[in-house]
């Protein structure tokens, strides 16, 4: 079968909740991809930064492989020899006491929010069925009900409701806001430390630290959703590391598995996700041997093969790069490590259409809005790779 054979049958037979790049992809190594007819690209969004660390990486393949002839499920209901040391090594790598698997993002973000109004309730004292959870303008956190609640997004919450009540929104990056939003039944404030699908939004510097402050200042909650941004992507461990601040409660997924499983977490200190006894939450394949062994390696990787410096490393090498490009449509190109965004002037005619000629040039971008394209290229790219997909990105940002 071809591309084309493919993609009537996912029309047909599949929902269109996507609107995906007609590239059918068949296979990947690194920072690579393969179409069906065989064509190679560089795969620059790294499934969302799933697969920071680069597609099929044989070491984490090798040990999904030793797992799976093991055991691959116990659920929670027994104890089994994985989940109890990517728990240890997530806490010994963060400084943390205490991590919840989950295996989606958005299940890690529900986990947060139950954290948070519980000890609202159990250790803050706010009324009961009075927490407040503070978010930002134009955040991404998941697709769930209560989650989309939230969503300032008008497509993502359309047809959905009634919603979750107990969130309030205010500005990103407009500090002055949280304070006045925080009130006494405030549990929580939930931020990411980049927005990434609202365009790669980057912050001013001491944002996230004047915010952490004002939390503290009034026993709120600082929570950070580095679903997207953590494990790497921006060139530190954590984006909320370039802060110098330790947020109370830490929310991963993607990467943490090298995008061989959907591994999930939150971690935070015994005071916080202390507060969940058994039977408060769970997760059938939450903590699942499988998951806990490919993330554990996942970790190993990206520490021992030193793919933190190497985002910082590209990631500025990248950016500058990009910014040396003469074109008429790039209005600005900002980024941390290797989580980069073009935004292109409104007359330029939308993201969609600059993907589109890169994948033609053999470079998979994906637009987020109308107008940002992301590049977030798996952290083990290399110098001689940019400058090759330089090759091709500049003749079609200089496109008509
Ligand atoms: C992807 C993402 C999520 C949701 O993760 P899923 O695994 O898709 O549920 C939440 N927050 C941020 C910042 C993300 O980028």
């Amino acid at each position: 079968m071809r591309s084309h054979d493919y993609i009537s049958i996912e029309e047909q037979y599949g929902a269109h909740n996507y609107h995906p790049l007609d590239v059918v992809i068949h296979k990947g190594q690194g920072i690579h991809v393969w179409d069906v007819e065989g064509n190679k690209y560089v795969d620059c969004l790294s499934a969302y930064s799933a697969v920071n660390q680069g597609h099929c990486h044989p070491r984490i393949i090798a040990k999904l492989k030793e797992q799976a002839d093991k055991i691959t499920l116990t659920s929670r209901a027994f104890r089994n020899d994985q989940l109890p040391l990517l728990c240890k090594e997530v806490c010994e790598l963060t400084g943390y006491e205490m991590m919840l698997p989950m295996n989606t993002g958005a299940e890690a973000v529900e986990t947060a929010l139950k954290c948070a109004r519980k000890w609202g309730y159990k250790i803050k004292g706010i009324p009961d069925g009075k927490a407040e959870i503070i978010t930002c303008e134009n955040n991404f956190a998941g697709r769930t009900i209560s989650i989309v609640s939230f969503s300032t997004e008008d497509q993502y919450k359309d047809g959905y409701g009634p919603f979750t009540p107990g969130f309030k929104t205010i500005p990103y990056s407009d500090s002055a806001a949280l304070e006045t939003a925080i009130t006494p039944n405030t549990a929580a404030f939930l931020v990411e430390p980049i927005q990434g699908e609202s365009g790669i939004i980057v912050p001013p510097d001491g944002y996230l630290k004047a915010a952490f402050d004002i939390c503290k200042k009034n026993n709120v909650l600082f929570m950070v959703d580095e679903i997207q941004t953590g494990l790497g992507r921006t060139g530190k461990l954590f984006a909320y590391d370039y802060e110098n601040i330790h947020p109370d409660v830490v929310i991963i997924g993607k990467a943490l598995a090298g995008g061989c499983y959907p591994v999930s977490a939150v971690f935070s200190g015994k005071d916080v996700l202390g507060v969940f006894t058994p039977g408060d939450h769970g997760s059938t394949f939450g903590g699942n041997p499988l998951g806990a062994a490919i993330a554990r390696e996942s970790l190993k990787v990206l520490i021992e093969e030193n793919l933190i410096q190497n985002s910082f490393e590209m990631g500025s090498y990248f950016r500058d790069r990009l910014r040396a490009v003469t074109s008429k449509h790039v209005k600005e190109v900002r980024g941390k490590g290797l989580f980069i965004g073009i935004e292109l002037f409104a007359e330029a005619g939308g993201a969609r259409r600059f993907c589109e000629a890169l994948m033609k040039h053999g470079v998979l971008c994906k637009e987020t809005h109308d107008n940002v394209i992301r590049f977030a290229p798996a952290l083990v790219i290399t110098k001689e790779e940019i400058d090759s997909v330089m090759e091709q990105v500049s003749p079609v940002l200089q496109m008509d």
